[in-house]
Formats: structure tokens, C-alpha cells, sequence
């Protein structure tokens, strides 16, 4: 079968290999469609945290974000039966220490990711996964599917957050995360859900995905207007994806007391932060990695339209055009969103 894979001496190609058999607890599925991430892009290039000091040992399959139909159950397994569209979770934990045992897996000093460390991921025609993490989305489209990953990371800032009626929430960055939080933060019952971003494409797009207000992040008096828009009171709930560190700077300027402030954006810089404001106004800074627990709420939240993906596709590649989908990816833009590898187009 096809599969792209990352070698540390060569980079990422696209190789003919032998096709993985389900073990005891997986499943065998055809591969539909995956998203190509800026972490796909961060461990081609090397510059991952993980890959900092250099490719992986083992040539490592990426493509975190993917669907696919079961073709064959391992031995242990009982569904879902083959012929079902499914999506599945990231990170994968031990299953057996007192994190994995809570379901907060993200967290478990034992895990793998699929595609991004220690296990392979969807980038490839035919792919085996845990069955345990393994997801129906029988009504989505196998793209849209592809894209219940990123969502699931809104739907999960969102509920770290609290998020609920009366609440303001501002959104800072428009890339796909962003995007998905947006309308997640919206799912929640926020009051009023805003984003903020440097690109007018990307800020007419969380218009129509239901921002009630949008801002030009990289206007002078970006702060000024979202006080004035807030009466100067601020936001309840600030959702950092960008990953700048101008933009927590941000974060903590349009925060009212008590504020509750998401972390999804991944930072190479230190924060540096006065920490007076944040304990003076009892600040709740909530970091997160992964997105364990919310998986059939997003898919839920996907079927009824109350997340969408599909305006976030922006290119679709077969997976032998790989190379100008990583480079569309890297050079990113305002029109680039979200791009898709399809390895067995339908
Ligand atoms: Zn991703
Ligand atoms: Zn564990």
C-alpha cells in the first residue's frame, strides 16, 4: 500500500509498504481523508519538541487528523462493524496508571500519538487503531470527519473553560483551531463569542460561522475596541490560539476578573508575564494538550451542524501530490485553512 513516512536521514516520502494487520484490540481501516497540520509540518521540519534533537528511530507514518471505513475488527473486538465511517483520538494512553484510569490520557506519562510519536498515524492507505478510541460519525462526510480532531480541541478549550450563558468569550487566532473554538465556545451557550485575528479572510470567515463580533488582532487600538465593543468590562473567557506571545499579552489585557484564560496555542518563547494582574484578578489559566472525553459530544455537536467543517477545507490532494500539500501548508496564508490527503479517494 501507499504510505507517506518520515525518515530522520530523508525526510518525508511517499514508499510502497507492506499493509499493518489489526492486533488484539484494533481495527483495520480505509483510509478516507487527513488533515494536514502545522504539526505535520513542525516534525517534517524538525522543529516539533519532540523532534528538536533530531527524526525519529523508526520512519513514522504522520496524519492525526483522519477518517477512514473499518474493513476487519482484531481479534477482541466487536465493532463498530465493518463498512462504518469513523474517526479516532489522538493520544493514546497505558490504560492502566491513575491519569489513564481518570480518562485524562492526554496526560499519561506513557502515551503515544498517533502520527506524531511513537505510533503511526493516518497518512497512509490502510491504517490499524486502538477500537476503544475509535468513533462513529456515521452522518458526517468522510472530509468532514477527518476534522472532528481539530474540533474536538475547540469542544474541549470550551468545556476547560466553563463556557456557558451570559459568558463573553474572544477567540485569539482564525486558523482551524480558532475557528473551531469559536463555534464551539457558540455550542456552549456563550452570550457573545468573538475573534480576533490579523487577516480579514480569515475574520469575514468566523463571521460565517457565527462570530457576533470580529477584530483586526494586529490593528493599533485591537485592546481599546474590544474594551469599548465590552463597555470596558472586558471578556469572561479569553481561547489563546495563535500561539504569540503578543497574543497572551492580549489574552490578559481583555480579561475581566475573574476571567477564566484557555492555552491551546503551542509557544517556543517564554511567557513573560507580569503575575500581579493575574492573582490580583484571580485569573484561571488553563493550558491544554489533547482533547480526551469530548470526542462523541464534538461528533454530536458536527452531525447537527452546530460545529461545522466544511468552510474550513481549503485544499483537497491525492496523496501523491504530498509534497505541494506540506508546502501549501507551510507557506499557510489567508486563504489557507485547512488542507486534506485523500489516499483512496471514494
Ligand atoms: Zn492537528
Ligand atoms: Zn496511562
Amino acid at each position: 500500500m501507499n504510505a507517506l513516512r518520515y525518515h530522520a536521514d530523508e525526510g518525508l516520502l511517499l514508499e510502497d509498504i507492506p499493509a499493518p494487520a489489526p492486533g488484539p484490540g484494533e481495527v483495520l481501516l480505509e483510509v478516507r481523508a487527513v488533515g494536514v497540520c502545522r504539526t505535520d509540518i513542525e516534525i517534517v521540519e524538525g522543529s516539533h519538541p519532540f523532534y528538536v534533537n533530531g527524526g525519529p528511530e523508526q520512519p513514522l507514518v504522520p496524519g492525526h487528523e483522519w477518517s477512514g471505513v473499518v474493513r476487519e475488527l482484531g481479534a477482541g473486538v466487536f465493532g463498530p462493524p465493518v463498512g462504518t465511517l469513523v474517526t479516532g483520538e489522538t493520544g493514546i494512553g497505558c490504560g492502566a496508571c491513575d491519569l489513564c484510569r481518570i480518562g485524562q490520557h492526554n496526560a499519561c506519562p506513557h502515551r503515544v500519538e498517533t502520527g506524531i510519536f511513537g505510533r503511526d498515524g493516518a497518512m497512509r492507505e490502510l491504517h490499524v487503531h486502538p477500537a476503544a478510541l475509535t468513533y462513529p460519525c456515521t452522518r458526517l462526510s468522510p472530509e468532514e470527519a477527518a476534522l472532528v480532531e481539530p474540533a474536538s480541541v475547540g469542544v474541549y478549550a470550551a468545556q476547560r473553560a466553563g463556557v456557558r450563558p451570559g459568558d463573553r468569550v474572544i477567540v485569539l487566532g482564525g486558523g482551524s483551531i480558532g475557528q473551531m473554538a469559536l463555534q464551539a465556545a457558540r455550542a456552549f451557550g456563550a452570550t457573545e463569542v468573538m475573534l480576533a485575528t490579523r487577516s480579514p479572510e480569515k475574520l469575514a470567515l468566523a463571521a460565517q460561522l457565527g462570530a457576533d463580533a470580529t477584530f483586526d488582532a494586529g490593528a493599533q487600538d485591537f485592546v481599546a475596541a474590544v474594551m469599548e465593543h465590552t463597555s470596558g468590562d472586558g471578556v469572561h473567557v479569553v481561547i489563546e490560539a495563535s500561539g504569540s506571545n503578543q497574543s497572551l499579552r492580549d489574552a490578559v489585557s481583555l480579561a475581566r476578573p475573574l476571567a477564566r484564560i484557555v492555552i491551546l496555542g503551542v509557544f517556543e518563547q517564554p511567557w513573560v508575564q507580569e503575575i500581579g494582574p493575574l492573582v490580583a484578578n484571580e485569573y484561571t489559566i488553563l493550558p491544554t494538550v489533547g482533547s480526551p472525553g469530548v470526542w462523541p459530544l464534538t461528533i454530536s455537536l458536527m452531525e447537527r451542524g452546530r460545529i461545522q467543517a466544511g468552510p474550513l477545507i481549503s485544499g483537497r490532494f491525492p496523496i501523491a501530490d504530498y509534497r505541494w500539500a506540506f508546502e501549501t501548508v507551510a507557506r499557510g496564508g489567508p486563504t489557507t485553512i485547512k488542507c486534506l490527503l485523500l489516499p483512496r479517494p471514494a
